[in-house]
């Protein structure tokens, strides 16, 4: 493999994806930033940022559904499961992405959760991870000092 460019501002975007975490943090990078570079790399921590909100709630939930008890398992899980954001993403500071708004559902839950059915609601599903609309808020707003 070559050697990664000095300053990645300078390449063409799509080879500056190929050096992103080398540079992400360099002075030169961020002598050089410019919006599109910016962009790229919140795209990147979001990508991280929801897989990690993946990985956390399907761990907590032993892979399995939490309304139904369907079991999956650490292989399976990213076919057979979804995490669901209790309160939309869109809503939720920082996208929501925090273990105490997510929750691991099949498909068929997902869609009673997605419509708020009966036995579906934001204080049930909540309830189940013994997490609060409150709580998952707090959570929520810490999101963005990660970063
Ligand atoms: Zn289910």
């Amino acid at each position: 493999m070559k050697n990664p460019p000095r300053n990645p501002a300078a390449l063409p975007a799509k080879m500056r994806r190929a050096f992103p975490m080398r540079n992400r943090n360099s002075k030169r990078a961020n002598e050089n930033h410019n919006n599109q570079y910016d962009d790229e790399i919140n795209d990147m921590n979001k990508k991280e940022t929801r897989q990690n909100f993946r990985n956390v709630c399907f761990v907590r939930d032993h892979y399995s559904c939490v309304m139904c008890g369907y079991k999956s398992n650490k292989e399976n899980c990213e076919n057979e499961l979804d995490v669901h954001h209790i309160i939309s993403r869109k809503i939720m500071p920082n996208g929501g992405y925090v273990l105490e708004n997510g929750i691991s559902l099949c498909n068929k839950s997902h869609i009673k959760a997605e419509d708020n059915l009966d036995g579906y609601t934001y204080d049930i599903l909540y309830n189940q991870i013994k997490s609060s609309k409150e709580l998952a808020r707090a959570a929520s707003l810490k999101l963005i000092e990660r970063k």
